[in-house]
């Protein structure tokens, strides 16, 4: 038996996956299965990957709705609601995660994009010390290890100290 979660009122508690287990047949086949209409009733996402919400409901009936939510990772968490107020109050609650869950896969593709491009430009690792596109760390560098190396010349030959 697949677990889920009941949300009431603002309230966990375990409870029986409505849409059973899902084997070879797939989610679709699952849920159509168990009476549910496989067209989300509200499909929240903000591109075609990455996280999203899909809330799915029987067809006149009042049976609770269905949320599942799904990660970058395509990992899911289902979630039932009974009714609108606590549909709205789940959503006021957990929608912001598909937010936080996509901005952190753009800014890690923007950020392989960029140490992408730095390479490319540079011929060299952003985070390399280079004497042509970061002249001053270059020479502080150079400065400290200098400084390091007469500590060590002081400590090694204490005839010169
Ligand atoms: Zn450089």
């Amino acid at each position: 038996m697949n677990y889920c979660w009941k949300y009431e009122k603002g309230n966990w508690s375990p409870t029986k996956d409505p849409a059973g287990e899902v084997g070879d047949e797939g989610f679709g086949e699952a849920l159509q299965r168990n009476g549910y209409n496989t067209n989300p009733y509200l499909d929240l996402r903000e591109h075609d990957w990455g996280a999203s919400i899909g809330v799915y409901k029987k067809d006149n009936d009042t049976s609770p709705l269905y949320i599942i939510v799904t990660l970058p990772n395509d990992d899911c968490m289902t979630v039932l609601v009974d009714d609108m107020d606590d549909l709205m109050q789940w959503l006021k609650e957990y929608l912001p995660v598909i937010h936080f869950a996509n901005t952190s896969v753009v800014q890690s593709q923007m950020l392989e994009l960029l140490e992408k491009a730095f390479r490319a430009w540079h011929e060299h690792d952003s985070a390399d010390i280079c004497p042509r596109c970061d002249p001053m760390g270059y020479q502080a560098r150079e400065e400290r290890r200098l400084q390091k190396r007469r500590e060590l010349t002081k400590k090694g030959d204490p005839g010169h100290a």
